[in-house]
């Protein structure tokens, strides 16, 4: 069993990836060529904003992002501590601190009641992730961004095509980032990522700053990066975005089943209890587009050697918070988060895509039951 199984969607959209990729071979734009403002304009629409920028990678949208808002040394950037690294490596290379609030233990996400006692004159951006595929609590972080002048970077790389309120994922502040990394649920062949905003100024900044800094050919007014979108990874997003919103449907349909198999076996959603295994918790106004789909257990190692005695492949996101990466601890804001600290030794996630069948979410979801009951 695959943990993510990209092949079998290959199956699915061979022949038109096939010639979508020919195409970009005969016309040989490969740097900026129409499929980069297409797909622009349709995953604009998608999301319902006005303006999208193809970028190099998720991580290159932070950082654009970051630039276009003229973050840097001796500014301050609220995020959480619970998330992959970069969120928080791209805010230190800028020069900028890493400041990290806690999570709610119940959805993984920034607490928004713990931002507000972090905010300095330093403080210059919130940067709020959507973990494993579910929105962060983004009108109240809003509200606080609102209060303070404050604008809301939305991390994104999760979340793509959830919605929160109605709204869907990278909509919903100042600027929305993600990324097409494969494994993402939007995904591509390689790196890709995007930035979103209404804010035309903050987007046509965003576009120079992708583009080394450039207005016109060899005219730089500001500094920039190689943080271009490749025509051909545009090629194979405009496949892919067409049969989206069928995965977005599956990605939850499967999340709610391996979610009400587990309670069958006795496990508790991760907002009533502390104990025993606990199921993602969806918050209400929330749909998840399951990035991963995260368990929490006191006996983790334990029952992900029993699964992987079966052939069933898990992961842990993430077995270090950020502010006790090595590589961030001297650059980050000293500080307490002891949730973080604590749900990283206890979350591990299931094998989690749009094309896992009925008969192997319930031999996974037998197995974890039989070993519950065992430990
Ligand atoms: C994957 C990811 C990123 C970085 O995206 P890349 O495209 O791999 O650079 C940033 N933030 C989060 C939360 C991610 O999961």
């Amino acid at each position: 069993m695959e943990f993510i199984d990209l092949k079998a969607q290959y199956k699915e959209i061979e022949s038109e990836i096939n010639s979508r990729i020919q195409n970009v071979l005969q016309h040989g734009r490969f740097i900026m060529g129409p499929e980069v403002a297409e797909l622009e304009e349709r995953l604009a629409d998608f999301v319902g904003v006005k303006h999208c920028i193809g970028v190099s990678s998720g991580t290159d949208a932070l950082i654009i992002a970051m630039m276009a808002l003229g973050i840097g040394p001796g500014d301050e950037v609220i995020t959480t501590p619970f998330s992959f690294i970069a969120t928080a490596e791209t805010i230190a290379l800028l020069g900028a601190t890493p400041v990290f609030a806690d999570i709610d233990p119940a959805t993984y996400n920034i607490d928004p009641a713990l931002i507000e006692p972090l905010i300095t004159p330093k403080t210059r951006a919130i940067l709020p992730v959507s973990l494993y595929g579910q929105c962060a609590d983004m009108d109240a972080i809003n509200k606080i961004g609102g209060k303070y002048g404050l604008p809301v970077i939305e991390d994104a790389a999760q979340s793509f095509g959830a919605t929160y309120q109605g709204r869907k994922s990278c909509a919903l502040s100042t600027i929305g980032c993600t990324s097409f990394f494969p494994a993402k649920p939007l995904g591509g062949y390689g790196d890709g990522g995007a930035c979103f905003t209404n804010d035309d100024e903050l987007a046509q900044r965003m576009r120079e700053i992708a583009n080394h800094g450039q207005d016109r050919r060899y005219h730089h007014p500001r500094l920039g990066l190689n943080g271009r979108l490749d025509t051909l990874q545009a090629a194979i997003l405009l496949v892919k975005l067409k049969i989206f919103p069928r995965e977005v449907e599956a990605r939850a349909r499967i999340g709610d089943r391996y979610t009400q198999l587990l309670q069958s076996h006795g496990a508790q959603s991760s907002d009533r209890s502390r104990q025993g295994l606990l199921v993602p918790f969806i918050a209400p106004g929330n749909s998840s587009v399951f990035a991963q789909y995260t368990l929490q257990s006191d006996n983790r190692e334990a029952l992900q050697a029993v699964l992987a005695e079966n052939d069933i492949p898990t992961a842990v996101h993430y077995p270090v918070p950020l502010n006790a990466q090595p590589a961030l601890k001297a650059v980050a804001k000293p500080g307490s988060t002891p949730i973080s600290a604590q749900i990283a030794k206890r979350v591990f996630s299931l094998p989690m895509h749009p094309y896992l069948q009925e008969s192997e979410i319930e031999r996974i979801c037998d197995i974890l039951g039989t070993a519950l009951a065992s430990i």
